[in-house]
């Protein structure tokens, strides 16, 4: 969704890097500069959403509990940390790996410092430099802070829902209003980079290599690895994940202002370890882990992003309800006791089993309440909400408003409401969504949006206004 100029870009770079072959004395040659994106995000925010994704990957992928296997890993990726240069390294992010019991190749990092590595990626690697050409290149991607300088990007739209809020926005497309605002799919939301994070992640993870004694050209030889063993970019690491088109090249060419005297081959370790993973028989895909339950990010890729949409008939809201503290312990809410708490911290869901799914790459409720915080640029209630509604992308495609803003009371505060109609993407049933707005102290928008089936709505009426009666804003 997001457009980059890179192409504009690589074109100046290679003018550039002409140029300098004519005007340069050699000895002038020397590593690529990378710098920081703008970042609206301090980095204890990337600490902060990435472990919450973090948690969130964990609890729908199969993690491998090997400890030869996630010790070796471990001790790689250390070796690759201590190699980060100085202006890129952050105090308060914690880098770890953890290996997901997958066949595909494929390998993401997330704000912060948490990785994930597949087994089949592993398994691919045809030595230690390969696995540790694509552990750098991921460590680079949250070194540089590329998953909250997307999100920083992306808020230039107007949409300032929350930095975990606006999965649905980044990924584009048509979407349904609870995809839209989700704070689901954290995960998918920090995985697809443009071009341009690409090559400066390979570049970085080039440097890294070098600076850790492996040599950077394996890097760019895994690149071919991946492409050889996806079979032509079919799936994985490689396939609609935007792989610059000269990467083989321009990481080879970053690799010869890159010195390493006696690069570590092999230790011996990474072929122990990969024999034992390849003893463990063949992992399942990520697909195949998919069709077995719920949400599961397969990566940097996104484009094979299983396609669990969701049933749409959901069991009806129990009468006993559960409280909760959420949105870092600000709200209080109390919702129907099997109802399921999905989200993070700036964007919280409620929702039946059923209720909540992918489709096409987004994730689409049909039944729940949405609470959430949007940073908006007004102070003004009206015209913050406004810009909440237009963040939906209500107006467009199905997303329609039904009534002007009201006013309402949300936690004794005054709020604004208005009615939303929409067809959902997943299940095609026309629903109605309820939206209800208030700011709290520090001008921050907090929201609520109900949504539900427009033929069952009568049958939600009480859940929800037990819901919103419920609320207590602690700000
Ligand atoms: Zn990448």
């Amino acid at each position: 969704m997001i457009k980059t100029n890179s192409n504009r870009r690589q074109r100046a770079s290679a003018w550039l890097t002409l140029f300098a072959l004519f005007i340069m004395p050699i000895s002038v040659w020397s590593q690529t500069k990378i710098s920081y994106h703008s970042n609206k995000y301090k980095p204890t925010d990337d600490v902060k959403v990435g472990r919450q994704a973090a948690n969130e990957v964990e609890q729908q992928m199969p993690i491998l509990r090997d400890a030869e296997a996630t010790n070796f890993v471990s001790r790689v990726d250390q070796r690759l940390v201590n190699s980060i240069p100085a202006e890129f390294q952050h105090p308060e992010f914690q880098y770890y790996f953890k290996i997901v019991n997958a066949r595909d190749i494929n390998a993401f990092a997330l704000p912060g410092g948490p990785m994930f590595v597949n087994r089949g990626m592993i398994q691919a690697a045809r030595n230690e430099g390969e696995m540790a050409g694509v552990m750098a290149h991921e460590l680079s991607h949250v070194a540089l802070r590329h998953g909250t300088a997307q999100a920083s990007k992306a808020q230039k739209y107007g949409l300032l829902a929350g930095i975990l809020g606006i999965g649905g926005q980044i990924l584009g497309g048509p979407a349904g209003a609870a995809a839209q605002i989700a704070g689901q799919g954290v995960g998918v939301y920090f995985l697809k980079f443009s071009r341009e994070y690409e090559t400066e992640a390979d570049i970085l993870g080039a440097q890294i290599m070098a600076r850790a004694g492996y040599d950077p050209h394996d890097l760019a030889n895994m690149f071919q690895t991946i492409e050889r063993q996806s079979g032509g970019g079919g799936g994985g690491f490689l396939s609609d994940h935007p792989s610059p088109a000269n990467r083989y090249a321009r990481i080879n060419q970053e690799a010869q202002y890159l010195r390493v005297s006696d690069p570590i081959r092999s230790t011996g370790e990474f072929e122990r370890v990969q024999s034992r993973l390849r003893g463990m028989g063949t992992a399942s895909t990520m697909a195949e882990i998919a069709k077995g339950g719920t949400r599961y990010p397969t990566g940097e890729n996104t484009g094979n992003y299983p396609t669990n949409a969701p049933r749409g008939s959901v069991s009806l809201p129990s009468t006993r309800y559960q409280n909760y503290s959420t949105l870092g312990g600000l709200v209080r809410v109390s919702v129907p006791s099997n109802w399921r708490e999905l989200g993070s911290s700036n964007s919280v869901w409620y929702a039946p089993e059923g209720a909540y799914g992918q489709y096409q790459n987004q994730v689409v409720y049909t039944h729940g309440v949405n609470l959430g915080l949007g940073q908006t640029q007004s102070r003004n209630l009206q015209q913050a909400t406004n810009e909440l509604l237009q963040s939906l992308g209500v107006g467009n495609g199905n997303l329609q408003q039904r009534s002007n803003l009201q006013r309402a009371t949300i936690a004794g505060r005054t709020g604004l409401t208005t009615t939303l109609s929409n067809a959902n993407e997943a299940t095609g049933q026309t629903e109605t969504i309820v939206v209800m707005t208030t700011q709290l102290r520090s001008g921050e928008l907090f929201y609520l949006i109900a949504v539900a089936p427009s033929n069952e709505s009568g049958r939600y009426q009480t859940a929800f206004s037990n819901i919103l009666r419920s609320i207590q804003l602690n700000d």
